[in-house]
Order: structure tokens, then C-alpha cells, then sequence
């Protein structure tokens, strides 16, 4: 069966961003596919310093994968630093990227927009999401667009080392980044991010979640004046929530005029509470049950090493450490 595989920081509230991005479409791969989700912890260290908080973040993000459906009796979900062998098969990459790939990094760029600083685990980033990939043979991988450069570094690296060490060394893996959803805007219209703080926690309660999308930013446009839909955030996020009729029903509002964006917000809350309502509570039951959650990333990462051992043995013996 083919594989598929992706990751997420836990460094903060998971946000509808990575919802609709990336979590949504992986969903969807991993009836299909053999996956491996992991919640990417030694990616998440090169901004979190406290331990409790990276506990918790992982916690949490593990149960949004669980709230959200992710069958785990087919799927494995898993914390990356219990699979170890990424380390060194990171490692081994390095020796095979020229260091101008990772100066131009997409996570150097975003670490620098966001002010933060450029410690050697954001500049090496790229290598180990290539380990990541790489160490699972995997076919597929369901990111956003903003991780698109990181898979083709993945995907040179393969090839290279293939290149070196022989054909079938490491699986060349293929990108997906579902357009409709590539890059899902934030509070103010830039790309979602927790790291430019504009995203939409997935898990704010009821109150707190229609209050937030009251402050999306919208142009000036008075109440009776027709407004164009079209680059609306408020509009961009409702048209991926709802269905095709309540879509054009909305488009018609916003081209009549009559209607304010305070309306249309309100619409987008409906919308997207409506989704959340049941995953919310079944979200906060995995919380509530740590050691249940913990049973979960286990039973994940023995079937992520079994795979991860034979490859780190096939690289180590096509390399010569063996
Ligand atoms: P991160 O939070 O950086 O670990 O991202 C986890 C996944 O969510 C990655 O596949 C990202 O590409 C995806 N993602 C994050 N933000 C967005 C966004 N605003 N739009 C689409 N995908 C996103």
C-alpha cells in the first residue's frame, strides 16, 4: 500500500489554517493511503523553551487529529522524537545539501518576518522535515503551500542519494497541496500563522471563536453599498465552509448591498461552529484523558519505527556505516 505522511508543530493552538490546509486533505488521503501523521516535536523546539508547554501543545495537537476523525486502528499517529533514527538519518542528508538550500529556506524567511531568531534548528529545517519524509518511504505528502519547498528539497535529496548509493535507496515522494485550500488567509488577510499571530484557534469556545472573527479586518464599505466578495477574508473562509448554495447565497448578499460585514461574519461563525460543535467536545474528552492519548501516540510509533529501522538499515548498509 502507498504511503502517506505529514507533520505538525505543536507550538501552539492548532488553527484553522492547518484545519483546511493541510489536516483536512490528509484526512481524506489516509483512507486511501498507509499514513504516518506526526506531531513534529524536535521541529517545535527551535521556538519553544518550556517543557510544560510543549507537553500540552503536543497533547492537544494529537487530540485534534483524534477529534477530527483520524482513524488510528489504520493510521499511524505518532510524536516524531520517539522515532529517533530521523536524527540520524537527518545526518546523513546534511552531508548530501549544499548549505545555499537551506539559506534560502522558507523557515529562515518566515522565522525573520515573524522576528524571531535563526537558531541552526530553523536554518537545518528542511533536512530533517527531508529525514521525516524520507525515512518512511513515502509516496505522498498533504502540506499547504508554504511547505511545498521543503518537499522538493526532499525530493532532490532522494535522488541524489539515490544518485550515490543506488536506485531504491530512498523513495522519491510527491507533493499535494489541494489549491482550494493551499494558503488559507488569517485575521488580516495574510497567510494564517501562528507565527505572524492572525490565526483562528479551531478550539476557541462558542463566545470567544464569534468574538475573534468580529475582528477579521474588512474594507470600509457602508451598510448599503454593494461589496465585492471576492479577496474578502471573511468571504474566502465562509466559501470553504459551506455548501455551494449557501455560497452564492452569500456572494448575492455581499453584491446587493444592504447587508454590513458584521452580517457576514456572523455567517461565517454559524458556518464554522457548526462544523466544530461535535469535534469540539470529542476534542476536549482526548484532552481530558491524557493517558489515553499517550496509548494512542504509542501504538503509532511502534508501527513508525518497525519502518523507520528497516530504512535507517538499508541507508546505513548502502553507505557504508555498515
Ligand atoms: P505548522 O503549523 O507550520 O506545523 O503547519 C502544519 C501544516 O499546516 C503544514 O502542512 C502547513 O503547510 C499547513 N498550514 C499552516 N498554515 C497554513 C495556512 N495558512 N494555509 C494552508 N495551510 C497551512
Amino acid at each position: 500500500m502507498k504511503r502517506a505522511l505529514t507533520g505538525i508543530k505543536p507550538t501552539g493552538n492548532v488553527h484553522v489554517g492547518n484545519w483546511l490546509g493541510m489536516i483536512d486533505p490528509a484526512l481524506a488521503l489516509a483512507d486511501e493511503y498507509e499514513a504516518f501523521y506526526f506531531i513534529a516535536d524536535y521541529h517545535a523546539m527551535t521556538t519553544v523553551r518550556d517543557p510544560a508547554k510543549l507537553r500540552k501543545f503536543t497533547l492537544e495537537t494529537t487530540a485534534t487529529w483524534l477529534a477530527l476523525g483520524l482513524n488510528t486502528d489504520r493510521a499511524a499517529l505518532f510524536r516524531q522524537s520517539d522515532v529517533p533514527e530521523v536524527c540520524e538519518l537527518a545526518w546523513i542528508l546534511s552531508c548530501q545539501i549544499p548549505t545555499g538550500v537551506l539559506e534560502r529556506g522558507h523557515a529562515v524567511k518566515s522565522a525573520k518576518d515573524g522576528g524571531l531568531d535563526v537558531n541552526v534548528g530553523t536554518w537545518y529545517y528542511p533536512v530533517l522535515m527531508s529525514a521525516d519524509i524520507l525515512l518512511y518511504d513515502s509516496d505522498i505528502v498533504p502540506v499547504g503551500r508554504d511547505q511545498k519547498q521543503h518537499v522538493e528539497v526532499a525530493r532532490d535529496l532522494a535522488v541524489k542519494m539515490n544518485h550515490h548509493f543506488g536506485e531504491g535507496t530512498l523513495a522519491v515522494p510527491t507533493v499535494s497541496i489541494k489549491d482550494s485550500v493551499a494558503t488559507i488567509p488569517g485575521l488580516d488577510g495574510k497567510k494564517m500563522s501562528k507565527s505572524y499571530g492572525n490565526e483562528i484557534p479551531l478550539w476557541l469556545p462558542p463566545k470567544k471563536l464569534r468574538k475573534l472573527l468580529m475582528k477579521i479586518v474588512t474594507d470600509s464599505t457602508p451598510v448599503e453599498e454593494p461589496k465585492n466578495p471576492d479577496g474578502d477574508t471573511v468571504f474566502e473562509l465562509y466559501k470553504l465552509l459551506a455548501s455551494a448554495e449557501d455560497t452564492a447565497a452569500l456572494r448575492g448578499r455581499y453584491l446587493s448591498g444592504g447587508f454590513g460585514h458584521g452580517h457576514f461574519k456572523q455567517d461565517l461563525f454559524e458556518a464554522l461552529d457548526a462544523l466544530l460543535a461535535g469535534p469540539r467536545e470529542e476534542y476536549q474528552r482526548w484532552v481530558d484523558e491524557p493517558d489515553s492519548v499517550k496509548q494512542v501516540l504509542q501504538r503509532g510509533s511502534e508501527r513508525a519505527r518497525e519502518v523507520a529501522a528497516a530504512t535507517v538499515d538499508r541507508v546505513r548498509s548502502r553507505t557504508g556505516l555498515t
